[in-house]
């Protein structure tokens, strides 16, 4: 077979692959934004039709034959090829050493755990929740025997998430952010400085709150003719093409927070999807790379940028101009309370200190869990004692504890360390960027956010899938993945605002 007219052919494939996935993806957006109830069975019926076919299309022969008649060409001396190529062949072989069987096990056993977690968590009920995720782990463990690993069990599920990631890389960063991070909290709960947080719980009317987000997010680089804001209960950024990327947000009318920093986040993946290269769309070059690094983007803006004191000294008069809630309360003021820092039970409410310890915890215990050092039956009681250690927090509740994530639920071991991976990328690209731009904050302060944005589309977002995750944050920083710039960066930044010595 002619090299060129093969890879011709996978390009098809994959655009095709593409268009049906932008179907998906748009009816997920109108399950979790409009759909009305009675129409949520027909939609799950549609999804699983659909992953039916596209399980059958990435999973066909031909697409071997395809890559074997490329491999061993000249056309692989063509960067974009090889990177292609490169790409296609690991998703090809990773997705055809599941058994169909399996694939099919595995996802439903996601569906019943997630539902069943749903309903069990309000009664808080674990001895009832303890046989879903069992099956979930086991049937974990098989998929990692028929994906294969080289050094264990769980860099199998890692994958999954982060390419090339692996237990032997993530155990020495989590070690090194560990120490620093409890102490850093220890010293802030012992600090006499406390900022004022009631006044992010005043009157913050709904459509006040969504006019405001739809001013900054433009001026942050959010493209709204690519783009748009919904309501939902679970906030989510969904790419239907870099041409069409929405967000999603929730508005708490006696809490500042949950929208505004909710859609700055969501609106950094959204940024990332919209600076993928258009003309690689469908191929791997033109799809974001890792959990980990679209997490960094939405992590960057959220904290880097949208807490920073540079941004609400251009923000913060508009704001009071539209919130009188706002009134009494000074620049220093607000910037101290949206960067509050207080050991809590639940993840999705934790600030940027405390959060990566939430996700320690989860990977030690997962870790133990697929080493086997941990028995299911004894997660509740890990659970606390870790909650202790780091956090100084207990649960009553299995619901406030064990059971408050919906991942293991649905089955998705190995996620939860691409979160705090999001938060050390955003560390070292930022300061990265600074290396090569200068201090960013100044700039916030003048409103000016595309000198970050385009250092970003240049350095992370144009390249797709060209490099692996760590090559990735390698090239664009000039080092190694560490957990140092992040340690910097939450000493500097909290050590001022609570005046630590
Ligand atoms: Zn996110």
């Amino acid at each position: 077979m002619d090299a060129k007219a093969a890879y011709q052919e996978l390009i098809e494939r994959g655009r095709e692959l593409a268009y049906l996935g932008a179907f998906g993806n748009l009816a997920g957006w109108d399950l979790r934004t409009k759909s009305p109830k009675k129409g949520h069975p027909h939609r799950a019926r549609a999804f699983a039709t659909l992953s039916r076919l596209l399980h059958q299309k990435v999973t066909d022969p031909r697409i071997g034959e395809l890559l074997d008649a490329i491999e061993d060409s000249a056309l692989m001396e063509d960067p974009d090829v090889a990177a292609n190529v490169r790409a296609w062949r690991r998703d090809y072989e990773r997705a055809t050493r599941v058994p169909e069987s399996l694939a099919a096990e595995i996802a439903e056993a996601a569906s019943r755990g997630e539902s069943a977690w749903a309903e069990l968590r309000k009664k808080d009920d674990w001895q009832g929740f303890l046989p879903h995720l069992k099956k979930n782990i086991e049937l974990k463990r098989t998929y990692a025997e028929a994906v294969g690993y080289e050094d264990e069990v769980y860099d199998a599920l890692l994958e999954d998430y982060e390419e090339g990631l692996r237990t032997r890389d993530l155990v020495p960063l989590f070690e090194e952010l560990k120490g620093p991070a409890t102490r850093l909290v220890r010293r802030i709960m012992e600090a006499s400085k406390k900022p004022r947080t009631e006044i992010l719980h005043r009157h913050y009317p709904k459509a006040d709150q969504e006019a405001f987000i739809l001013e900054v997010l433009p001026e942050l680089g959010y493209d709204m003719e690519a783009g748009r804001l919904d309501e939902t209960a679970h906030p989510f950024a969904i790419r239907i093409h870099p041409g069409d990327v929405r967000i999603t947000t929730r508005y708490f009318e006696d809490f500042f927070n949950a929208a505004f920093f909710g859609s700055v986040h969501e609106a950094g993946h959204a940024m990332y999807e919209q600076g993928l290269p258009e003309e690689h769309w469908g191929t791997p070059l033109g799809e974001s790379v890792s959990l980990g690094v679209h997490e960094s983007q939405s992590r960057m803006w959220e904290n880097r940028v949208g807490r920073s004191r540079g941004f609400w000294a251009h923000y913060f008069p508009r704001a009071k101009a539209r919130f009188s809630a706002l009134s009494d309360v000074d620049l220093d003021e607000f910037v101290f309370a949206v960067n509050e820092v207080k050991p809590s039970l639940i993840r999705v409410e934790a600030d940027e200190v405390t959060y990566n310890l939430h996700i320690l915890l989860r990977f030690e215990l997962e870790l133990a869990l697929f080493r086997g050092t941990l028995a299911p039956e004894d997660l509740p009681e890990a659970w606390n004692q870790k909650m202790e250690a780091y956090l100084g927090v207990v649960p009553k509740t299995y619901a406030e504890g064990v059971m408050q994530d919906v991942h293991w639920a649905g089955g998705a071991f190995g996620y939860f360390p691409t979160y705090t991976l999001g938060n050390v990328y955003a560390a070292q690209l930022f300061e990265a960027a600074e290396r090569e731009l200068g201090a960013l904050e100044p700039r916030f302060a003048e409103g000016a956010f595309a000198p970050l944005l385009n250092w970003l589309r240049e350095k992370v977002h144009r390249h797709g899938r060209r490099y692996p995750p760590a090559e990735l944050i390698a090239r664009a920083t000039g080092a190694q993945v560490s957990a140092r710039p992040l340690l910097r960066y939450l000493e500097e930044k909290f050590g001022a605002l609570y005046e630590l010595t």
